[in-house]
């Protein structure tokens, strides 16, 4: 007895060493981050792999119970791991934002863990592309990947059961000539390049493993807990925590600041075609809008030949359904004659898939060591094919953000501000147009569009998404507000009939959604 009790002392002893030991190499490989030399950069990866050894020594004597330590000094159950549990970023959700952010700060020599929790290629809805993508694509060095797998999308044609003819919009029109084309792509091919490339940048990812959950103790590392398919649970210690978990929105859940989006709300229900018409030659992968009575659809050509068909309809008509989903969603396209037209000879290739409300934002973008990307920040609606262009925005903005915040820890809040502008100015942007949408003014601006003040070139950079560089869109959009709500004048009648059915069916869901 006495001797076991010595052995105890002694574990107790070595393990507080080991502790300590691996703290001061965390610093040391800290402070060795702040010089670029290659002499400095070998050292760190040294260290790294030192800090990492010792983690996992610790763990194993955890695992085996002779060791207990408390949770937040090192990883518990951690034996699967095969490097460290203490990363410099640790980055939730491997779709576009999380990809993207993974790769930028991996090249940028940052230890960043990637989880996601399910496996590439998988699924994801939102198939349109905008030019302004691609200089994105061409920094993240995938331009030639993504060109493989998708199809020219040189613009959009919308087409209105109000209007007698169809409107085209021509990328290459817009204020600056110089993003002519955007791609339609299978989005379980785009999302597995981006993913993929984190990786090629020295990312270390982890798929079929879904974060649970995670917490800011104050200090200089977050615990972030996941759980692998096998059920192993793993517990990281971050520097900072990057939200990409999509619509799953985990840090926004957890801290109760999601909210309804007050001003707008819509549901959609998709799937995709073979044999449906396509146009021919340069329109063959345009993107088309239908609007109908209860909302409006897409029809996404895609470069294997089949068709992405789309209704994205306010809540109430989804809430109307009585008849399984695949007659339901025939039942809506019935609704639409042009577009049941083009499905005329078309079969259905998919599962359809329904989505509730999905228009929400987050009260805060960051916090000192955690940052929310692309749809974990907020989403409006697909209309004008922008979450992905958003999500990626944001991860080039956050890749930013996040270097000067474990860099210069004093310039932090200034950084993170900037980011969270960056964020909320496309979604802002977006919405602007998003919400009037329905009204009959803004229809006969996409229905006639006219250049006089270049208000079509202006329209036409919005829809290219140029929002983020130095095309002077945000001016001109101003004089497209000033015509918009002079016009609103003058169709008074007709505006107010259609703010009034939109502000009547919005308070139904927001008040739907505050009942008990
Ligand atoms: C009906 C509809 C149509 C759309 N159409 C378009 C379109 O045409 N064009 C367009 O640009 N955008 C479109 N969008 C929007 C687009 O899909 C999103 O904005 C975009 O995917 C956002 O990228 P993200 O990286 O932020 O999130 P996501 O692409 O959703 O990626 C999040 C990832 O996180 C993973 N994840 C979630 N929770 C966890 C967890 N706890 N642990 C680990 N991993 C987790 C998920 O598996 C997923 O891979 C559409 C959206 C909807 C609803």
């Amino acid at each position: 007895m006495e001797q076991e009790g010595r052995v105890d002392h002694l574990h107790n002893i070595i393990k507080k060493l080991l502790v300590k030991l691996e703290k001061s190499l965390t610093i040391v490989t800290r402070v060795t981050s702040l010089f670029k030399s290659p002499f400095l950069r070998v050292t760190k990866e040294l260290l790294q792999k030192a800090s990492s050894r010792l983690v996992m020594l610790i763990s194993h004597k955890t695992k085996a119970g002779k060791y207990p330590m408390s949770s937040h000094e090192i990883p518990q159950e951690a034996g699967q791991q095969e490097a460290g549990n203490s990363p410099d970023i640790l980055v939730v959700g491997g779709g576009p934002a999380g990809s993207t952010i993974s790769a930028l700060l991996a090249e940028h020599g940052y230890d960043v863990v990637l989880l996601e929790k399910s496996h590439h290629p998988r699924f994801h809805i939102g198939e349109s592309l905008l030019p302004l993508n691609l200089p994105l694509f061409e920094r993240l060095g995938v331009e030639k990947q993504v060109a493989s797998i998708g199809i020219l999308k040189y613009g959009a044609e919308f087409v209105s059961p109000d209007h007698d003819n169809s409107s085209h919009f021509d990328f290459g029109r817009a204020l600056d000539k110089s993003f002519p084309h955007a791609y339609e792509v299978r989005r379980s091919e785009l999302d597995e390049i981006l993913f993929k490339n984190a990786i090629a940048k020295g990312a270390r990812t982890h798929e079929g493993c879904r974060v649970t959950g995670t917490e800011f103790p104050g200090g200089a590392r977050a615990v972030v807990t996941s759980q692998s398919e096998d059920g192993q649970i793993t517990r990281w210690h971050p520097r900072f925590v990057v939200d990409a978990s999509g619509r799953d929105t985990l840090l926004a859940n957890q801290f109760g600041i999601k909210q309804r989006n007050k001003k707008h709300a819509s549901a959609a229900i998709y799937g995709h075609f073979e044999g449906a018409e396509r146009r021919i030659g340069k329109e063959e992968g345009n993107i088309t809008l239908f609007w109908f009575e209860h909302g409006w659809f897409w029809y996404i050509p895609l470069a294997d030949g089949s068709v992405s068909v789309g209704a994205v309809c306010w809540p109430y008509y989804m809430k109307s359904r009585k008849v399984d989903k695949e007659q339901f969603f025939f039942d809506t396209i019935a609704l639409c004659p042009p577009l049941a037209e083009r499905l005329q000879a078309a079969k259905l290739a998919s599962p359809v898939t329904a989505t509730g409300n999905f228009s929400y934002t987050s009260s805060r973008s960051s916090g000192s060591n955690y940052l929310m990307l692309g749809d974990a920040f907020a989403f409006i609606d697909p209309v004008f094919s922008s979450g992905v262009l958003l999500a990626m925005n944001s991860a080039f903005a956050g890749a930013e953000a996040i270097d000067v915040c474990l860099r210069n820890p004093a310039e932090a809040s200034r950084a993170l501000k900037k980011f969270d502008r960056t964020s909320r100015h496309g979604l802002r942007t977006f919405s602007w147009i998003i919400y009037r949408m329905t009204t009959p003014v803004m229809r006969n601006l996409f229905m006639q569009p006219s250049n006089k003040f270049r208000l079509q070139e202006t329209l036409l950079s919005v829809l290219a998404g140029d929002l983020f560089g130095n095309t002077p869109v945000q001016s001109r959009l101003m004089l497209f507000k000033i015509i918009y709500y002079l016009q609103s004048i003058f169709m008074f009648k007709e505006s107010y009939r259609a703010w009034l059915r939109r502000k009547r069916t919005i308070k139904e869901v927001v008040g739907e959604m505050t009942a008990p």
